[in-house]
């Protein structure tokens, strides 16, 4: 007979781990689908140290292992499959992956997010050595040393007077001749002593052995390059990327409400389809991180049941009628 799950959790993020803890606990019969390495973005950082509970500071592989240790342990299975299309209308969602065609009651879109790169030479191997994507998760790792911040966003502007909390510098390197941020924010940073702001500036390339050592950065304007050495007494600075963040929404894009791309859910994770939710980096939220994607998926799992507990009640309704 043909398989159906009480929930289909698409993402093996921390989000979809969580789901799928809280689903099995909840005797739900659940599958997670991931497309890549399970575990989503943390897996690739070594160093966490703001996950409540975990020890005070671990890995993100670490975190995962023993996550997806306790998600199997209770009895939801994770598959390697890439989800292509969705069917998210009716009591019955239908996911198309790539190996198999699979159905369920209810979905978790726990698809994540991925920064926006700035893809030059030296940028992937020196991530989490020096590069960043994420000032809260990693300003304290430059406490009295430069930082550089690459953007002229909102996100970019904020963040950079935030790391001045850490830093004994922080510099703006931004492509455009002017902020792209709000007004108002902008006003903040020209006033904060601790900021530095370059325009018409982007960065060639990284250079370092196993950790940020310098890099080369050109003026968009006059084609001038430089190269910025780490000051000789701290060895190395740090690269702050805000230059956006990419959802991985196109699978549902004209299915669920999105906005700005991301998932559009209420505070109980579900998303304007009946029997569909969302939870983690693919949702709108202010704060994307692990302790969040993980409350996330806590509560879309447990909505989820409650919304298979209505149907099966509007059903014996309709029955006895
Ligand atoms: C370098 C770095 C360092 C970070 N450091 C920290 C930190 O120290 N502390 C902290 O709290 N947070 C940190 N974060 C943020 C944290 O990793 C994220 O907030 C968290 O991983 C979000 O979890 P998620 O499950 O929502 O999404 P993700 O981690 O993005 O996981 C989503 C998963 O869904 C899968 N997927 C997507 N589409 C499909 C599909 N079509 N089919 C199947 N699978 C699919 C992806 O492969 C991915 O594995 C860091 C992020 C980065 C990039």
């Amino acid at each position: 007979m043909e398989k159906i799950y009480d929930v289909i959790i698409i993402g093996g993020g921390p989000a979809g781990l969580s789901a799928g803890l809280y689903a099995a606990r909840a005797k739900m019969e659940a599958l997670i689908i991931e497309k890549g390495k399970t575990g989503g973005q943390i897996i690739t950082t070594n160093e966490v140290v703001n996950v409540p509970c975990s020890v005070r500071e671990t890995t993100g592989p670490a975190i995962i292992e023993r996550l997806v240790e306790q998600v199997e342990t209770f009895g939801t299975t994770i598959v390697k499959d890439n989800v292509k299309e969705v069917e998210l209308e009716g009591n019955i969602k239908v996911v198309y992956g790539m190996n198999e065609v699979y159905k369920a009651k209810t979905i978790i879109l726990a698809n994540g997010a991925k920064p926006r790169l700035l893809g030059v030479p030296g940028e992937g191997k020196l991530t989490g050595k020096g590069v960043s994507y994420c000032a809260t998760c990693d300003g304290d790792f430059f406490t009295d040393l430069e930082i550089y911040v690459v953007g002229g966003g909102d996100s970019a502007v904020e963040e950079a007077m935030f790391l001045t909390k850490f830093a004994k510098k922080v510099t703006i390197l931004c492509r455009e001749s002017a902020l792209t941020c709000a007004k108002s924010i902008a006003d903040k940073v020209f006033n904060h002593k601790g900021v530095e702001i370059i325009f018409n500036t982007e960065i060639r390339e990284i250079l370092g052995n196993g950790i940020v050592e310098s890099m080369i950065i050109k003026n968009n304007q006059t084609g001038e390059e430089t190269v910025i050495n780490a000051d000789e007494e701290d060895g190395t600075f740090g690269i702050f990327v805000f230059i956006g963040f990419i959802p991985q929404t196109e699978l549902i894009k004209d299915k669920v409400e999105l906005q700005y791309g991301y998932i559009v859910t209420d505070v109980d994770m579900r998303t304007n389809v009946a029997g569909v939710f969302a939870a983690g980096d693919v949702r709108v939220k202010s704060l994307r991180q692990v302790v969040t994607a993980i409350s996330d998926g806590a509560i879309a799992a447990v909505q989820a049941e409650k919304y298979i507990e209505s149907l099966e009640d509007s059903e014996e309704v309709i029955q006895a009628v």
